[in-house]
């Protein structure tokens, strides 16, 4: 799917080698990425790993110290901001008070001098695709947070931009909405066919919404990838513990990680074709939908376990505890993990 969109579709967005410091921080260290037109891309990494610079850069917000950023294959390292055919979606909203729902978000075809009937309709036909129809002539003031994101958005989409970029526009949101929200996030985004770069240190929302995703750590891009591919297999340790839970192992000399959810603790013989170990229940936490499992493993190292709770009770989990069990897993449900560092 990947390897097609690439050959179909030209990028939208060529980083190379980008580089952005400030003093001794090296926020952005490196990094090249070519993201193509219509995908739905995220930048995921923890806090201060340089997402949001490298937002900026592709905005022009910031001008890089070295490398290049291209926008539908033009240089645009050192044109300014509002020569580039992007818009930026924040947190924050930044929506104006004073203002209506309307006026907002009309507001960047009226600095572009559109008239005042397309202004209307193009800024009515936004707030539909936002699902806030009847809500131009409130004020933001009298929106929930939840809406207020939704004219954020219709504001950006209004301008039709080639690219859209996002950082954290679900951060402010409670889990609920939030979730809400991805799903029409990703509505929006295949109905309008514009490309997002999406900024997240949520490592669940970015699994969800995209197509691809680069994985952020100290400013350097660590793995770029299909969330399936990111999350079945990391290539970092710090991938494997940052992307999920994880567990690392190392045997004979090999390390690798294995998912939680990837492993069964058995009842009776092992099927053909598992890797086996023997080791005893250590803890046990019943979760309802759930039960989380730690196995402190007789070769060495400890494992998280995840099971469903398909038949067992909670009072049958937590009876688990101290248990000598064998546990198994596919050899082809680990990844080799090179390299020295901890999961974090
Ligand atoms: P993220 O969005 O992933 O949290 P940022 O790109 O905001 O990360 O920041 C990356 C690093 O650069 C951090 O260490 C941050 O403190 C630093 N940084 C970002 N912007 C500035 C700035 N304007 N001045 C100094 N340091 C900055
Ligand atoms: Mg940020």
């Amino acid at each position: 799917m990947k390897g097609s969109r690439e050959v179909d579709a030209p990028n939208d967005i060529r980083l190379i080698d980008l580089a952005k410091h400030y003093g001794e921080v090296r926020a952005v260290d490196g990094v090249s990425l070519e993201i193509a037109q219509g995908e739905f891309f995220t930048l995921l990494g923890p806090s201060g790993s340089g997402k949001t610079t490298t937002l900026r850069l592709i905005a022009g917000f910031e001008l890089p110290d070295a490398g290049c950023v291209e926008l539908a294959g033009r240089d645009v390292s050192r044109a300014p901001a509002y020569t580039r055919d992007v818009n930026t979606v924040f947190q924050d909203y930044a929506l104006f008070p004073h203002m209506t729902v309307q006026q907002n978000v009309e507001y960047g075809l009226r600095i572009k001098g559109v008239a005042k009937g397309e202004r209307r309709a193009r800024a009515q036909e936004a707030l539909e695709m936002v699902r806030l129809p009847g809500a131009g002539a409130r004020r933001p003031s009298q929106l929930s947070g939840g809406q207020r994101q939704r004219v954020a958005l219709a504001r950006a989409i209004v301008n039709r931009p080639r690219v859209l970029l996002l950082d954290e526009p679900l951060g402010a949101l409670d889990l609920k909405l939030r979730l809400e929200m991805q799903s029409e996030l990703k509505r929006i985004q295949t109905e309008v066919g514009i490309t997002f770069v999406y900024v997240t240190h949520d490592q669940e929302e970015a699994l969800t919404m995209s197509d691809r995703l680069a994985v952020f750590d100290q400013g350097a891009v660590v793995q770029v990838g299909a969330p399936a591919e990111v999350y079945e297999h990391p290539a970092t340790a710090f991938v494997a513990g940052f992307v999920g839970t994880s567990n690392l192992l190392e045997r004979d000399g090999r390390r690798f990680t294995v998912r939680p959810e990837k492993i069964r603790i058995l009842a009776g013989e092992p099927a053909d074709g598992l890797h086996v170990e023997r080791g005893r229940v250590k803890d046990v936490s019943y979760a309802g939908p759930l039960t989380r499992y730690v196995v402190a493993l007789d070769a060495g190292g400890e494992l998280q376990v995840v099971a469903q709770n398909l038949e067992t009770t909670s009072a049958e989990a937590l009876e688990d505890r101290g248990r000598e069990v064998s546990v198994a897993w596919r050899p082809e449900h680990t990844s080799a993990i090179a390299g020295k560092e901890e999961v974090s």
